[in-house]
């Protein structure tokens, strides 16, 4: 796994300050997906590897994109983990 640092960024539904990304194996483009490690939201890195929002197009391949789904699970899995431990 691969973390690149980024510029800081705040995830657009959660608010949570994010300055890294991993990848398995690549360093973050401009277009690519970023998926908050906090609440799973879906954001596409701009030209200055900030975060904007998917365009309707890339919404619809979002939705049936399976290793988003699958990352997006894990993500869900582990924040149950989390509260599970500390409630
Ligand atoms: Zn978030």
């Amino acid at each position: 796994m691969m973390t690149t640092e980024t510029p800081p960024n705040v995830c657009l539904k959660c608010r949570k300050l994010l300055d890294r990304a991993s990848h398995p194996e690549a360093e973050p483009e401009p277009g690519d997906l970023s998926i908050c490690i906090e609440c799973g939201h879906v954001m596409v890195f701009d030209d200055g590897l900030r975060f904007r929002a998917p365009t309707p197009e890339e919404s619809m391949r979002i939705a049936t994109d399976e290793r988003v789904r699958q990352m997006r699970a894990n993500i869900q899995q582990r924040q149950r983990a989390m509260r599970a431990r500390y409630n």
